[in-house]
């Protein structure tokens, strides 16, 4: 189902738990080497042990997508270690769901500066090395929440169909010569930490009631769903994939 991947380099962001951290293990079973990219460096740190254990390259680069700074360096530090990025993996997020009326508004700031400007800021540093090297691919993660609005959704709905337009954009500018391709991976309800940051009580326990009650997607099938990506041909260029739990309306 997939070619082979050993002795390519992925960075994932948002590493630290759930669908990044799922994914950095999938990728790693393949033989690829990971860079770990999320704030909270003792879980970097422990699933680089995992990862370790089981065969795998893994290397830890603390980051905060906020910061100019941590992308440069996240970057600058794969490139010294492994020489080039093959893949990048824009998975940090944050989904602090309240209506309009009653929202923080620092919170409508955070999401766009780790779920937008985050992921458009790391592609733009990683780009030039996909370039110098003639080859990449860049998979973002959105939402169902990226192509459909709810009431308390308004502003991460923003973020989400702020990284499919920027995909979409992205993918017509890098299509040519070089082998560089962008996935948009839209996932319904999985079951992470995602909801319990979740700043209006009642949204939390509906959002976690509705994970519970369907049988959600685990972290391991969006994981699945990214590795099938990255590991088609290089003339295969998977644009787009919406993946719900079968018992999500
Ligand atoms: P988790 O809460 O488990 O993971 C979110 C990750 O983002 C954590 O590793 C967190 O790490 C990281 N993160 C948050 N803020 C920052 C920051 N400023 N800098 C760097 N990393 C950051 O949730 P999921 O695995 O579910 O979420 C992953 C992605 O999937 C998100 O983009 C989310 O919007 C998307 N998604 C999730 C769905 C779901 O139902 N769970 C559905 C659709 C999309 P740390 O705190 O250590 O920095």
């Amino acid at each position: 189902l997939i070619e082979n991947l050993g002795g390519k380099v992925a960075i994932i962001t948002g590493a630290s738990s759930g669908i990044g951290e799922a994914t950095a293990k999938s990728l790693a079973d393949e033989g690829v080497a990971v860079v770990l990219a999320a704030r909270r460096k003792d879980e970097l740190e422990s699933l680089a042990d995992q990862i370790r254990a089981n065969g795998g390259d893994a290397l830890v680069s603390p980051t905060d997508v906020t910061s100019d700074a941590d992308i440069q360096e996240l970057v600058d530090r794969t490139v010294d270690e492994f020489g080039q990025v093959d893949i990048l993996v824009n998975n940090a997020g944050v989904m602090l769901l309240e209506e309009v009326q009653d929202a923080d508004t620092e919170n409508f700031q955070q999401m766009v500066d780790v779920n937008l400007s985050g992921l458009m800021k790391l592609t733009h540093a990683v780009l030039p090395t996909m370039q110098d090297h003639g080859a990449g691919h860049i998979v973002n993660i959105s939402s169902v929440a990226g192509r459909k609005s709810f009431p308390g959704s308004s502003a991460y709905s923003a973020t989400k169909f702020g990284v499919n337009g920027f995909s979409e954009g992205l993918r017509q500018e890098v299509t040519g010569e070089d082998d560089i391709r962008v996935t948009l991976i839209e996932p319904g309800y999985v079951n992470t930490e995602l909801a319990e940051h979740i700043p209006d009580e009642e949204r939390k326990q509906q959002t976690k009631e509705a994970l519970e009650t369907m049988e959600s997607l685990t972290s391991k099938d969006i994981a699945r769903s990214i590795t099938y990506a990255v590991g088609q041909p290089k003339h295969v260029d998977v644009n787009e994939l919406l993946i719900r739990p079968t018992h999500q309306e």
